[in-house]
């Protein structure tokens, strides 16, 4: 049977999303979340289910009955031949990896952590990097979902909504259940090192082509990067992974431990941002390794912060970086998180950021104690004029009037949602600015 309990307090990993639900439920079948749906239907309640809460905007937020999926955490079907594997949705990514491991299998491509549920990992579009390579709603080749009238629908690679369900924003339903297309597992070499931003955009096309996954970060008011290249190693070459002290210095010290101090000191001064950027940018060394893929893939990251991102045509990333350049040379505003890009390919998803078109994608990220109204604003007026599609789970304040110009599948997503959830039983105000009333 579902627990239940009455309300209290939910909030996301950053800190700046709360909402107070009437009722938190944690069902452990696609019945049991069939009939919260129609019981909060009936009630005149609205649904949202919940995963990790490391979406930055109010997407999973909800004054109605809150439905955390932790209990569907299990794999259901394996055929390793194929490489598709069947899970209960509320899975996490970091569970999954294991569960892949045991298979010999992997996931093609993860983003930066891993504690996401793989159904709100989907519902947002969450992605990597790799130029050849897509997010991870790419991989979804079925699910089951449970409508707002409480029906229970298998949608597979045929069915008229498979376009829509991938990247669903959580506004078609609840899904309980997801097949993935995974590959053979594999090893990636990984190097990281700094590098001069100008140096690193004149070799950016090569670099982009070149590499598996090829990402940099650039330390804002200064010109210093670190740039990473992981590669897919071949078979039989041995595990190298990184040292435990070069761990603890770089991972935990440098990037985690230093680094909220550094945040917490900056606060009171935030004019020594630009020396403190430099500092840093010179401090992280050039390290390689080699790993299993979510290890290299997947970084601690203990220093909470908020986040803004924007998926741009690939070929518009040098004009907007020096967009940005310009804005920092002129702002009073001093930052002191890295901005981090990151590639994709174009993929068919209708709400994808990367629909139809090779993207890159620019992430800027404040400290979670220092209002970033101002930063993410200027960033957003950028990533807009070169055409920016804004990550469904990272903070942006665009509505469906700009967003239905960004995506051309975006009214046949909205006629699906009308069959999926006629009553709008998974509405919230998030929705509502983004999809339309
Ligand atoms: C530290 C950090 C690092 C991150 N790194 C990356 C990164 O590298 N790349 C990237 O793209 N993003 C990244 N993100 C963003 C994150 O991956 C997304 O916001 C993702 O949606 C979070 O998953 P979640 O399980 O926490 O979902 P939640 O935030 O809890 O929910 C997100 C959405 O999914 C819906 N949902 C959840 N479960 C279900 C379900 N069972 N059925 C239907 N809808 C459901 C919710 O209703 C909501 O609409 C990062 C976030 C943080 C905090």
């Amino acid at each position: 049977m579902s627990t239940t309990w009455q309300s209290s307090t939910w909030q996301n990993w950053g800190r700046n999303v709360r909402s107070h639900p009437t009722r938190v439920v944690e069902p452990r079948s696609s019945d049991e979340v069939a009939a919260v749906v129609r019981a909060g239907a009936e009630a005149g309640l609205v649904v949202k289910a919940v995963g990790a809460g490391h979406s930055f905007t109010p997407i999973a937020a909800t004054d109605g009955i809150l439905a955390s999926l932790r209990h569907l955490d299990r794999l259901l079907h394996h055929d390793v031949a194929t490489g598709r594997v069947t899970v209960q949705a509320g899975i996490s990514l970091h569970a999954l990896n294991r569960v892949l491991d045991g298979l010999g299998l992997a996931l093609p491509n993860l983003g930066d952590v891993d504690p996401q549920s793989v159904a709100g990992a989907v519902s947002t579009g969450t992605h990597g990097t790799g130029a050849r390579l897509r997010g991870i709603a790419a991989a979804v080749v079925g699910a089951r979902l449970v409508t707002g009238t409480g029906d229970v629908v298998d949608v597979d690679e045929q069915h008229p909504w498979f376009g829509a369900v991938r990247v669903g924003l959580g506004a078609l339903g609840v899904l309980t259940e997801v097949t993935l297309q995974c590959v053979p597992a594999f090893l990636l070499r990984a190097r990281e090192e700094p590098a001069r931003l100008p140096a690193l955009l004149a070799a950016l096309p090569e670099l982009v082509e070149a590499h598996d996954h090829m990402e940099f970060y650039w330390f804002p008011h200064t010109d210093r990067a670190l740039l990473k290249r992981n590669d897919r190693v071949p078979e039989g070459t041995e595990r190298r992974p990184v040292g435990r002290v070069r761990h603890l210095l770089d991972d935990e010290l440098l990037s985690n431990g230093a680094f909220e101090l550094l945040n917490r000191a900056v606060r009171l001064r935030p004019s020594v941002i630009p020396r403190a950027n430099e500092l840093s940018g010179s401090l992280l060394g050039a390290r390689e390794y080699v790993d299993h893929s979510h290890a290299v893939f997947v970084s601690p990251r203990r220093v909470r912060f908020v986040e803004s991102e924007f998926a741009v045509p690939r070929e518009a990333l040098p004009d907007l970086i020096a967009a940005l350049q310009r804005w920092f040379s002129r702002t009073d505003e001093r930052v002191s998180f890295p901005i981090e890009v990151r590639f994709a390919a174009d993929d068919d998803v209708w709400l994808s950021t990367a629909h139809d078109r090779d993207s890159a994608y620019v992430a800027v990220h404040q400290y979670h104690r220092t209002d970033p109204t101002a930063y993410f604003a200027a960033t957003q007026d950028i990533f807009t004029a070169h055409e920016g599609r804004p990550h469904w789970g990272k903070m942006h304040t665009l509505d469906a009037s700009y967003l239905a110009e960004r995506y051309p599948r975006f009214e046949d997503f909205l006629a699906v949602r009308e069959d999926a959830d006629p009553h709008r039983t998974f509405a919230n105000p998030y929705l509502q600015r983004v999809l339309g009333p």
